[in-house]
């Protein structure tokens, strides 16, 4: 811990470690509660895990949800997520929160990037960024102004207002606001894209110090010490120390220079004595360097100070995520494709709308503990999804939400045993064997 006013780290402890490599376990503390990692966050992008009761994603593992910060500041609005007394009391859920600082959804999402980048994939994104009248994201050194998807209204974002809008929706984890860039990005506009986010970095760090030092209770108190095991909400209770931690994002995209250059800088920097929580991984990394990325950040971030890798959920990534020495991972990949009946099985994905699965009248996987699976068929889901009923979404989404869990869990408790190495092989193994 540190004296300084506005430091309010989870406190982050490491435990086992594996071997001579990067990955290790740790405990992340939060106001509402510990996280054992590596962790695997499911994604409630608008304060709910889409089609799940909180309930089930607490019974299922889940030790932490991560929602968004764009899309809560344009519905409801962060301002009556504040009211409600932050993001986990709002949504129901009493464990631990993150929230993502918007940069991605503004300058993707939001301002249809991929569409622009797919309708013209010859130009240079810095172009597109530069020139295109009809996009609807605008990225200068101060910040982005964009328009709604929802209703075209403009707005704008820069690092104090990504910061305001996180502090009052309340989470545990914040992330600083950065600029999203892409593999089509040249090394040019990389090198000033990285420049602008750690400009932006600083005046995050400025703000989130000006706001903790707001909103804390009790002088002396540190806002991130844990007031005992995660509990149910109830109204009228006060929402309890709550001064978010805040991670910087390196970027970099697959420049190894730049890479280590951003997470070095991000992990020096200090304004007025407040240095970042810990480290978001971001932005644009394809898969087959996904392990040597991460491990070049990783190799420069400080080793006391969690890691959250954004936007990984496949078996394969998280395996190279956790060797590399990430600690945390959210994807909306698993309640994704589980609405468009696809669902995660040790031999790989699978889709419950083939005919065979018509008359199986099977769980989805013989040995998997969650809900969907003690108590429904195959044939049950198939015929759902036939019938285009709301259930099938929620059982599938429990089924997936508990693989991704339960196989980081195994992760964890393979490290702390030290046999990591064979249940990636044997899991890897079987899900290849299987294509
Ligand atoms: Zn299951």
């Amino acid at each position: 811990m540190t004296d300084s006013p506005t430091t309010t780290p989870p406190l982050f402890e490491v435990g086992a470690r594996l071997g001579d490599r990067a990955g290790r376990t740790g405990t992340l503390t939060t106001a509402h509660g510990t996280i054992r990692t590596p962790a695997f966050v499911p994604v409630g992008t608008k304060a709910t895990v889409k089609a799940v009761l909180p309930e089930a994603m607490a019974e299922l593992g889940a030790q932490a949800l991560l929602a968004n910060a764009y899309h809560l500041y344009l519905q409801p609005g962060d301002d009556v997520v504040e009211e409600a007394g932050g993001l986990g009391r709002f949504m129901g859920w009493s464990g631990p929160t993150f929230t993502d600082s918007g940069g991605f959804q503004v300058m993707s999402l939001g301002a249809g990037f991929r569409k622009t980048l797919s309708m013209d994939s010859t130009s240079e994104a810095a172009d597109v960024i530069a020139t295109d009248k009809d996009r609807l994201a605008h990225v200068d050194d101060d910040g982005v102004t964009f328009r709604s998807h929802l209703d075209g209204s403009t707005h704008r974002f820069t690092p104090e207002v990504s910061m305001g809008i996180q502090h009052r929706l309340g989470a545990d984890v914040i992330f600083a606001f950065d600029e999203l860039t892409t593999l089509l990005d040249s090394r040019a506009y990389q090198e000033e894209s990285l420049a602008r986010t750690e400009a932006w970095a600083a005046r995050c760090l400025a703000e989130h110090r000006r706001l903790s030092s707001l909103r804390r209770p009790q002088p002396g108190t540190l806002a991130g010490t844990p007031t005992g095991p995660a509990r149910r909400p109830q109204p009228g209770t006060p929402a309890g120390p709550a001064g978010p931690a805040l991670f910087g994002v390196v970027q970099g995209a697959q420049h190894e220079d730049l890479r280590r250059r951003a997470a070095r800088h991000l992990a020096e920097l200090e304004v007025d004595g407040t240095r970042f929580d810990g480290f978001g991984i971001g932005g644009a990394i394809e898969k087959e360097n996904l392990a040597t990325i991460v491990g070049w950040v990783t190799d420069e971030l400080p080793d006391d100070k969690p890691r959250h890798l954004l936007g990984i959920g496949e078996p394969d990534d998280l395996f190279a995520a956790v060797e590399a020495g990430a600690d945390t991972f959210d994807c909306v990949g698993p309640s994704r494709v589980a609405r468009s009946s696809r669902v995660y099985t040790a031999d790989g994905r699978e889709n419950l709308l083939v005919a065979r699965s018509r008359r199986r009248f099977e769980p989805i996987e013989d040995d998997c503990d969650c809900y969907t699976c003690a108590h429904y068929t195959r044939a049950y889901l198939h015929h759902l999804f036939k019938a285009k009923e709301y259930l099938a979404a929620t059982l599938t989404t429990i089924h997936n939400e508990r693989y991704v869990v339960r196989l980081v869990d195994r992760m964890r408790a393979a490290l702390e045993d030290g046999t990591f190495d064979e249940l990636r092989a044997e899991t890897m193994g079987r899900i290849r064997s299987s294509r």
